[in-house]
């Protein structure tokens, strides 16, 4: 078998049986990527929607109000994309968010009645971390 050359370094543009094979290759690769990542999303839904995990452990995204947040190897994360913290380094679990936005929303809700809002930034020194911000008293506080 000859040696296959690169298919955009061949200027014929009549491809010899061995690139051909190759670039099926390449597209049957690319197909199976495209599946699994489509597979992974699917899963991810489909353990949302049954409540993500054990029954009474689902803990809503602060960032979008709507979605569950999903727990997987140490990283929270939720659909709506406005959250994604790896929490592997520091143990954490989907009880240990959920305690940390009870009580954040407690503090502020003890000195200030407005609804505050949750957002993912970097912190000044590095690492993301989740924000609770309220415009009306000003409040800026890290929760995770
Ligand atoms: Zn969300
Ligand atoms: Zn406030």
């Amino acid at each position: 078998m000859r040696k296959a050359r690169r298919p955009e370094a061949q200027p014929d543009p009549t491809l010899t049986r061995a690139e051909a094979a190759l670039l099926e290759a390449f597209e049957a690769e690319a197909r199976r990527e495209e599946a699994a990542t489509a597979a992974t999303v699917a899963e991810l839904e489909l353990w949302e929607r049954s409540g993500g995990g054990e029954e009474g452990e689902a803990v809503r995204c602060p960032v979008c109000a709507r979605r569950r947040l999903v727990f997987s190897r140490g990283v929270v994360l939720c659909s709506c994309g406005g959250l994604r913290l790896d929490l592997a380094a520091e143990g954490g679990t989907l009880a240990r968010v959920r305690e940390a936005l009870a009580e954040a929303w407690q503090v502020h809700a003890a000195a200030c009645r407005a609804e505050p809002a949750f957002q993912q930034r970097a912190a000044p020194g590095g690492g993301e971390h989740l924000w609770l911000t309220c415009q009306h008293c000003s409040a800026f506080a890290a929760v995770l």
